[in-house]
């Protein structure tokens, strides 16, 4: 942890350093590290010369492209906050973001400047905007006016970084949670809350050895190039301070992906001989059974990464048969832990398949009781963290921050337990637990369940309200293509694993895919109403 860049700055001097490498591929663009770094000095010195000074917020609202990683390293070297927006938010809700941030400065792709555009006159604060692929608008600069063309970067003069005092406690990033269980809290990360993530992984790798009682191999120059089929979204943390920051480290290429589509994703991965993918949990299980259907061993990928969302322990058996040369890993993270807080991988995992693993060695948890006691191994209770990768609190939120910060240490609002070891496993979600008459009951080892169900390839348990009870377990499940189970079939199944008063006393077919977020996760609010009124209780509809 010594290795780690105390700021973002010094990440992309490292970055520097990898040179004419290649970087980013897109389609058929590709862009050096050279280029990249060139490109991002270009802008960071044009925002410096447009005013742009240390703390203003310079917002992101782009999908994975070249030049999100470009604007987002203008926005930082710059001295700002760089500031991203989700992709998949609506025009309202991306005004939202400028408003609450108050960002001076958006650099928008065409898509998500055609969904502002019409709310542009309800951001005060926005004084300039760039935009990229799209017809020139009189309301934007072209980001290209600054940096060129994609393919010309490695070409622009190599100018100096803008000359600002960075300190590792100033603040770096304001990333907007996923809003799974309410409206999204801009968490303020530091330079060294977000440069701490690097090394999650280098250093998880070698704590596998490690346990093993193996010397880690040291790291070997001339190595074949590592390539990473990059899937999640740069707007969150974990593509964001994960995969882009272990990138930008150990010199690994990325592969962006245009949209999520399993069967273009085995393409690129042989054409690119991708070393690496993942995403959430449902990408990895997609990208596996496309991989059986289509008979493709993708001999290149020995690695398999996933979290952000319940992974049933299923999923690391079924990638092991399908794949068996990849190591598969995973973790547990939030937007506020800067992603990566534990990380779990190869035999660990396979030993320990519901875990996400040990916190990472500079971090430290406790599971507190309600009274806010601390609970000993194996008994479940409010997963509290502390270290250096935490945020500094909530965006213009003083109330949201104090109260789930205290002296360091942040409260989840996930339940967990650790076991002597220090392997964690999270539990459920205090605000998805259910209460049946005093009983609690967590959704997520009922959703596990039903997932180890052969005909499930989705499910979800809500409540079903009931009147002396308070609520009773409610599912909806989605089945696998040609599957024909019913709701009587997939109860008896949940019956025989589950202690009675856990068994969902409705079952609901649904078509096709769970709505889901980007981060991975169920749409839980709006699946509610499925059980809202109070139905049949005993009796399983479809
Ligand atoms: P919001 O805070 O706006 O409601 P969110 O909590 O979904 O949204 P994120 O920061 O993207 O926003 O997600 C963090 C949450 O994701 C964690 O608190 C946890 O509930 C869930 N999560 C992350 N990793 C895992 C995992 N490996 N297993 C289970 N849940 C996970
Ligand atoms: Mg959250």
């Amino acid at each position: 942890w010594e290795k780690a860049p105390p700021t973002l700055r010094d990440l992309f001097r490292i970055a520097r350093g990898h040179g004419e490498k290649t970087f980013l591929v897109y389609q058929d663009e590709r862009v050096t590290f050279t280029g990249f770094t060139r490109a991002a000095t270009t802008l960071a010195q044009a925002l410096v010369a447009s005013g742009v000074r240390k703390g203003d917020r310079v917002a992101i609202a782009m999908r994975n492209l070249p030049e999100w990683p470009v604007s987002y390293f203008g926005a930082l070297l710059a001295g700002a906050i760089a500031t991203p927006l989700n992709a998949w938010w609506t025009g309202p809700e991306l005004a939202y973001g400028l408003q609450h941030s108050g960002a001076r400065v958006l650099i928008a792709d065409g898509e998500r400047f055609a969904r502002l555009a019409p709310h542009l006159s309800e951001c005060p604060a926005l004084e300039r905007v760039f935009t990229t692929r799209m017809e020139p608008d009189p309301r934007a600069t072209p980001l290209a006016d600054i940096v060129g063309r994609v393919q010309d970067w490695g070409a622009l003069p190599d100018r100096p970084l803008p000359d600002i005092a960075l300190d590792p406690e100033d603040d770096a990033t304001l990333f907007y949670t996923s809003g799974t269980t309410g409206k999204p809290k801009g968490a303020v990360g530091t330079h060294r809350a977000a440069a701490t993530t690097v090394m999650a992984y280098p250093y998880s790798a070698a704590r596998s050895f490690l346990r093993r009682g193996e010397a880690p191999p040291k790291p070997d120059p001339a190595a074949p190039q590592r390539v990473a089929l990059l899937v999640i979204p740069l707007f969150h943390v974990t593509g964001c301070h994960a995969s882009l920051g272990a990138a930008l480290y150990g010199g690994h290429r990325l592969v962006m992906m245009h949209r999520w589509d399993a069967h273009e994703a085995l393409d690129l991965i042989e054409r690119e001989g991708c070393t690496s993918a993942g995403g959430v949990p449902t990408i990895a299980w997609q990208l596996a059974t496309a991989a059986r259907e289509a008979g493709r061993g993708l001999p290149s990928l020995d690695a398999v990464t996933y979290g952000g969302a319940p992974a049933a322990g299923d999923l690391v058996r079924t990638l092991g048969e399908i794949l068996p040369r990849v190591v598969p890993g995973t973790g547990w993270g939030m937007t506020e832990t800067s992603a990566t807080f534990t990380h779990h991988q190869g035999e660990d995992y396979l030993a320990r398949p519901d875990s996400c693993g040990p916190p990472l060695p500079v971090c430290e948890v406790r599971i507190l009781d309600p009274l806010g006691e601390t609970l000993p191994p194996g008994q479940v209770g409010e997963l509290c963290v502390k270290g250096p990768n935490i945020i500094r609190g909530y965006w213009d939120d003083p109330r949201a921050t104090a109260e789930v910060f205290s002296a360091g240490w942040l409260r989840t609002g996930d339940l967990a337990r650790v076991d002597d070891e220090g392997f964690l496993t999270i539990v459920d979600r205090i605000k998805d637990m259910l209460i049946r008459g005093g009983e609690n009951i967590y959704c997520c080892e009922v959703e596990n369940v039903l997932y180890a169900h052969p005909d499930v390839i989705d499910a979800v348990v809500l409540p079903v309200p009931h009147p002396t009870l308070g609520e009773e377990p409610g599912a909806i499940v989605a089945l696998k293509e040609g599957a024909a189970a019913g709701p009587e079939a997939i109860r008896a199944f949940a019956a025989e694993r589950l202690a009675a008063f856990k068994v969902p006393v409705r079952i609901v077919i649904w078509d096709g895919l769970l709505p889901r977020n980007p981060a991975g996760k169920v749409l839980r609010a709006g699946l509610r109403a499925v059980f809202a009124s109070p139905g049949q209780n005993g009796s399983p509809s479809s």
